[in-house]
């Protein structure tokens, strides 16, 4: 412990981690010995973005994810992240024009060459969705069109902020409706291709309403899978349903590059702290991505406010912090998840310490349960398994889990000790690297329907408590002769 006057800064290190790490692959970090590096420095989610690299690109970095995790003997989730309909303009004579503030320039769906005045947009129904007084964005934001009018396939707009626009730079249109598909047609064969890979998440972009995620959700299902979806909230139209997102998602990510493009950016911080709190509130685990450590894709330190950026989202209890750039082009790939470790584990000794977790929920007691909607089981169990652990200080959580959603919902409850899982699936197992709090392992089908032997066999094998702690059993789906049995126990050791 170090005592700056009086300024408490306990270093408690626990022995898991509670916020997960999802590190984008890329040429990077894709070489095997990386790999093993990043592995070993914690990632437990690697994301493969689609909006770059081939198929066979992505088939081999799979192989490699997979024989990484076996050689760490630790399950290893995989992300598949689908581009989305990402607006892009075209090519222009010369590789760019500039873009002079208070100029008339023409943004066209006709399939032209750009030229000075004249940009080309690769959305070839843009014309139909803009109006008067919209905005056109640019370059993620840094340069910004305001229409005056629509004349056929060309918009014609005044420079807002001018500056240099190239080939391929991104468009964006915050306030119009675009009536492009979420899905395009490259998603879905994207999609396909990842789920006959075996990815535990699918990604989709630009999510406007709950109807983009059901429609990825029935394709899925087409393909015999069931798939977890990641829906990235990205978007204003999101924010004005996000109950319902969140309803039908697996998860949620607050892909902050867009929507700090789509928002006002001073509306970010404000943005990803509501998402936090209401995916927790809905058992839905939460991922906070994009620019974490951004400088550290040219240096080996990241900036005071970057450290800062990823304590906050620990302290806001998001299940997971994402490195794009960092670790997919970067030169310190390793250093950067190495960073992301060590300032998440700080925080959380912190916040275990001071008895924080439970903050990182609505609802610390069982208080709002009174005169407010019934619980169901499932929540119920975890609230009470979250309030003993904290009032037992028991030493862990052992949860036997069928399809992964109690150890869902136990960790959704952000309990004081860290949660072992058992499935005797590999998926489940896979899929529960996003929870926060939670590490898998498999164990036999045998074993999950005796949660009292398991917990016994546990506790032994991982070393979880000494003679005299406690540890909770929670379970919800033990089938025995005499029906079901849901419960949580205290095994005293
Ligand atoms: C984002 O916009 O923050 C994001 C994560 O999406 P992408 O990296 O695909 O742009």
């Amino acid at each position: 412990m170090s005592r700056i006057s009086g300024l408490d800064i306990a270093r408690v290190t626990l022995k898991q981690r509670r916020t997960k790490i999802i590190a984008t692959l890329g040429p990077a970090s894709w070489e095997r010995k990386t790999l093993h590096q990043l592995v070993s420095a914690g990632v437990d989610i690697f994301r493969l973005n689609f909006s770059h690299g081939d198929h066979a690109g992505h088939r081999e970095a799979m192989k490699r994810i997979r024989i990484a995790a076996r050689k760490a003997d630790r399950y290893i989730g995989v992300m598949a992240d689908l581009c989305g309909p990402k607006i892009r303009v075209g090519k222009f004579e010369g590789g760019g024009i500039d873009l002079v503030q208070g100029e008339t320039v023409i943004v066209t769906s006709r399939a032209v060459k750009g030229a000075p005045g004249l940009i080309p947009s690769q959305y070839r129904r843009i014309h139909e969705d803009v109006k008067k007084a919209d905005l056109i964005l640019l370059d993620d934001g840094n340069l910004m069109l305001q229409v005056d009018r629509v004349r056929g396939r060309d918009i014609e707009c005044t420079v807002v902020h001018g500056g240099r626009l190239k080939d391929h730079k991104g468009l964006n249109l915050p306030y119009s409706t675009v009536s492009v598909a979420t899905l395009t047609p490259k998603d879905r064969k994207d999609a396909r291709f990842a789920i006959g890979l075996g990815v535990d998440y699918l990604a989709l972009s630009f999510v406007r309403s709950a109807k983009c995620v059901t429609s990825l959700r029935r394709l899925i299902a087409k393909e015999g899978a069931n798939t977890a979806i990641v829906a990235k909230i990205e978007k204003p139209q999101a924010l004005t349903c996000i109950r319902d997102i969140l309803d039908v998602s697996d998860a949620i990510m607050v892909a902050r590059g867009d929507l700090g493009v789509e928002m006002p950016v001073e509306e970010v911080p404000l943005i990803q702290g509501e998402l936090v709190r209401l995916a927790i509130e809905a058992n839905t685990p939460v991922i906070m991505a994009t620019q974490m450590l951004e400088s550290m894709v040219e240096n080996p330190r990241p900036t005071r406010a970057e450290v800062t950026d990823v304590a906050t989202a620990a302290q806001l209890g998001a299940d997971a912090v994402m490195l794009s750039a960092e670790t997919a082009v970067g030169a310190y790939p390793v250093a950067a998840v190495k960073t992301m470790n060590r300032v998440v584990r700080l925080i959380e000794g912190h916040q275990w310490k001071h008895g924080q977790f439970d903050k990182l929920t609505d609802h610390a007691d069982l208080g709002d349960a009174e005169g407010g909607a019934p619980l169901s089981l499932p929540e119920a169990l975890s609230r009470a398994t979250s309030l003993l652990s904290r009032g037992l200080a028991v030493r862990a959580v052992v949860v036997p889990t069928n399809s992964g959603n109690t150890a869902r919902s136990v960790s959704a409850e952000r309990p004081a000790a860290p949660v072992f899982c058992f499935s005797d699936k590999d998926d489940v197992c896979r899929r529960a690297t996003l929870y926060w709090g939670v590490t898998p392992h498999k164990v036999s089908a045998k074993l999950t329907r005796d949660p009292p032997a398991l917990a016994r066999w546990a506790i032994s094998k991982f070393e979880l408590a000494t003679k005299g702690q406690t540890v909770l059993l929670v379970w919800d789906t033990s089938p025995d002769r005499d029906g079901s049995q849901r419960g949580v126990s205290v095994v005293e050791v």
